[in-house]
């Protein structure tokens, strides 16, 4: 007997997603991590309501007590909101639901929608973007109806927003419509409203960006009552631990401690982008969210590796094919920022010798 022939037949030839492991260098700017811990105050809050925690039950399967502090900072009905462990598993409980015809998302993008579309076993389509890497709504539409249809905005990790009224068309759809709002904290900009006048929207959110609690894993979805009750049925009983319900709840209740230092990065985000522009050889594209995609006129594979040997880790792109050349950087604190644009600069240079 092989084990392989036991493995669903969707399983079989896919691969782990790949993470880095432990990195040893200076610098991490890869995945989109706040480079911040968590405001002391914050910190300390948690820490003694812990003590009371009792660790010995499950957590409230429901995660009202975060549910409530969301629906009182969104304005939003309590019913309309479900807790995720990261807005990873919301994807996956978006595409066990309602992954009944075709997946479709656009192409660059946040390659989670079609591993997992993937892994359900539901056929994917991705539709490229064009070169200024907007949204090619006439290709969706003729797709048709059903199905489910993901819409990162902004996007991962091409960093900037699609044109809302084409995506108001793609609303007008019968079909799911999941926009992904992880980078809504940068970006400022959201489909919330649009909830009441389209029974078919959703929106995913995550605390793993701007309140920098990647390590805890918390997201969560906002849909009208009917998608709620349908993701409901197949969510995990007790999905969201208790040590993250409570750390979300004292953040969202501090939220204004955080703001802070959602400026100082929207900030560098701006300085990261001049001094990108700055550098010979190097295109940076415009961005919304907590990163930046650049183009260089070297092998984006080798400027990566001399980074890397530099001890600054970023993301390599150049295996997705539209960005052959392209690679992708975390916005961290200022001093990182600097050092990295120094040694960008001298390997772009020094490469040119
Ligand atoms: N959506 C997008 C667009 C992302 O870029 C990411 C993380 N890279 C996620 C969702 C996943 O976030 P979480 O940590 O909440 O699972």
């Amino acid at each position: 007997m092989k084990i392989r022939d036991l493995v669903r037949n969707q399983i079989r030839d896919l691969l782990p997603y790949e993470v880095q492991g432990p990195f040893e260098g200076k610098i991490k700017l890869d995945i989109m991590e706040n480079p911040y811990d968590l405001p002391e105050a914050v910190k300390d809050e948690f820490l003694v309501e812990l003590q009371g925690l009792g660790l010995n039950r499950y957590p409230d399967p429901m995660a009202n007590g975060l549910r409530e502090a969301l629906s009182v900072n969104l304005g939003i009905d309590r019913g309309m909101i479900t807790p995720g462990n990261g807005s990873d598993e919301l994807i996956l409980d978006l595409l066990l639901c309602f992954g009944k015809t075709k997946i479709v998302y656009p192409e660059p993008s946040f390659t989670m929608y079609e591993i997992l579309a993937r892994i359900v076993g539901v056929e994917t389509t991705g539709i490229p973007l064009s070169k200024g890497f907007e949204l090619d709504v006439e290709s969706i539409l003729r797709i048709g109806s059903g199905g489910v249809i993901f819409i990162a905005y902004p996007n991962n990790p091409t960093g900037n927003l699609f044109d809302r009224e084409g995506i108001i068309k793609i609303l007008k759809m019968d079909s799911l419509v999941v926009i992904d709002e992880a980078y809504y904290e940068f970006s400022k900009e959201t489909f919330l409203p649009l909830l009441e006048r389209y029974p078919n929207l959703a929106i995913l959110r995550t605390f793993s960006k701007a309140f920098g609690l990647a390590g805890a894993r918390i997201g969560y979805l906002v849909a009208n009552r009917e998608i709620t009750e349908e993701i409901l049925k197949v969510k995990l009983p007790y999905n969201l631990n208790a040590i993250s319900q409570l750390l979300a709840t004292i953040a969202l209740k501090n939220r204004d401690l955080f703001r802070v230092k959602i400026d100082e990065i929207i900030g560098e985000r701006d300085r990261v982008y001049k001094g990108l522009q700055d550098i010979q050889g190097v295109t940076p594209y415009p961005s919304k969210t907590n990163f930046i995609l650049f183009k260089v006129d070297l092998e984006a594979r080798r400027v990566f590796n001399s980074l890397c040997n530099e001890g600054i880790l970023i993301r390599d792109l150049s295996n997705v094919v539209p960005l052959k050349d392209s690679l992708r950087v975390t916005i961290g604190r200022p001093e990182e920022n600097s050092i990295f644009l120094e040694c960008l600069r001298r390997i772009m240079e020094g490469d040119r010798l």
